[in-house]
């Protein structure tokens, strides 16, 4: 597929985007730097001259699923650059992909946009006026994820994004709210806030203040968090490891200034078991500041996320973790079954939990939590909540209040016109496991 300087087409580059929201956002600012060259993006492999896959690496069944990417893109079109988590283990991509043109590890956008031009050089004259001043997006058009920072500086002994991402490498704060400005001009009512450690950010900044349309804030988490309460958007958190310090964050969702929606990783409930992951506190700590947040806040939304079977999980350890569900009524909890990863000093503890017992401690966290987040939900039938359209499906429009984020939360399900992007109100009328169902209210 060779071009010829006589062509006046642009040239097309198709994308693959795999992985978490992290990923995400590498991808955008890749398309984006692609754009602003004057690539243009090629919808199908057929119409593309090259694709860029971005990968993930972080369980097996990412792994497989991102060499099966890869070997679409190579069996579709034949000229393929690898970037993203899996990228950082090159010799594997390369020994089951021999034929791909380059291979790059996670955030390295330069090094991607370096590889296509070896392999499909840009037009001589970049269409710059092409690129909307927010960049190029992969959400829907209202809400748009913000990447504070990159890295961690944690070892949690499952998991291996530090030695694949590196330390952590705050973004500067006057860099993080200009995007966010341009985002929010551009129509984005909802921002996500994310990184691999939200509560750390700043930490290798030495908190080093920054001045923000004339007020000074320091790069932490809390004062950034004030900052971008300024633009009058919906902002939500993510991925915020529980530091003491997050206590600081509650009386901003208090005062309506973010949202009172909190995404922490507690993992387990288990002393036992959270020694082992090498993370923090013990279930009794966390449940006590749980209940403080609730009584500061009492709108606060509790998402987590919490791995089972873990090696040397007893029964009493499980059992533990489902009391602390229970008491915790985390609203909204994500479960993973253990498993080992290439390169996790996990891989060395003793006390494997056979496969058939990690299945069945997930099926019962997964009845339990459905009972209390159908629980929760119920409670809210009766109320009135500000809810963000994010579309249409099967004639219905759909959306989420402060309590919902996207993709990973339950929906709103509306009766009555709206479109995408709409701010309205609505009548709880219903509910169940994990979605709601709304009237909208005439404004
Ligand atoms: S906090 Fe732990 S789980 Fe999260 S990225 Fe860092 S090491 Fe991995």
């Amino acid at each position: 597929m060779m071009r010829t300087l006589m062509q006046n087409q642009p040239p097309r580059v198709g994308f693959v985007s795999l992985g978490c929201s992290k990923a995400l956002v590498d991808s955008e600012q890749i398309l984006t730097r692609l754009r602003a060259e004057g690539y243009e993006i090629a919808r199908t492999y057929a119409d593309a001259e090259l694709v860029v896959v971005n990968t993930c690496g972080f369980l097996e069944s990412a792994i497989d699923e991102s060499l099966d990417a890869i070997g679409e893109a190579l069996r579709e079109n034949g000229r393929v650059i690898v970037t993203g988590c899996l990228g950082k283990r090159a010799e594997t991509v390369r020994a089951a992909h021999p034929g791909i043109l380059a291979v790059t590890g996670p955030h390295a956008t330069s090094e991607v946009i370096e590889a296509v031009h070896a392999h499909l050089p840009p037009p001589s004259h970049p269409f710059i006026s092409l690129v909307p001043p927010q960049g190029i997006k992969l959400t829907p058009p209202h809400y748009a994820y913000l990447k504070i920072s990159e890295g961690c500086n944690h070892r949690c002994s499952f998991c291996i994004i530090p030695s694949l991402r590196g330390r952590l490498a705050s973004r500067p704060l006057r860099l993080v709210m200009e995007e966010a400005e341009r985002l929010v001009a551009s129509g984005v009512r909802e921002l996500l806030v994310i990184s691999q450690d939200t509560s750390a950010y700043g930490v290798d900044l030495h908190y080093q203040p920054d001045i923000w349309r004339g007020s000074m804030y320091k790069s932490q988490i809390t004062d950034l968090a004030r900052a971008l309460g300024t633009l009058g958007a919906w902002i939500r958190l993510h991925y915020v490891y529980p530091y003491p310090h997050v206590d600081g964050l509650i009386p901003l969702m208090a005062d309506g200034l973010i949202l009172p929606y909190l995404d922490v990783p507690f993992q387990h409930a288990s002393l036992a078991v959270l020694r082992a992951m090498r993370r923090p506190a013990s279930g009794e700590d966390n449940l006590r500041r749980i209940e403080s947040w609730r009584r500061d806040c009492p709108e606060l939304t509790l998402r987590s996320t919490f791995i089972v079977g873990f090696p040397g999980e007893t029964e009493t350890d499980f059992n533990e973790l489902l009391a602390f569900l229970e008491t915790a009524e985390i609203d909204r909890a994500a479960c993973f079954q253990y498993s080992p990863v290439d390169g996790a000093t996990a891989n060395t503890l003793s006390g494997a939990v056979p496969d058939e017992i990690k299945q069945e401690r997930y099926d019962r966290f997964m009845i339990a939590q459905a009972a209390i987040s159908a629980r929760r939900l119920r409670n809210r039938v009766g109320r009135v909540a500000t809810v963000l359209v994010d579309g249409i499906a099967e004639g219905r429009a759909y959306g989420r209040s402060a309590a919902e984020a996207p993709e990973v939360d339950g929906v709103i399900h509306l009766d009555g016109p709206a479109q995408a992007g709409m701010l309205l109100q609505a009548h709880i009328t219903g509910s169940d496991d994990h979605d709601l169902w709304g009237e909208i209210r005439v404004q």
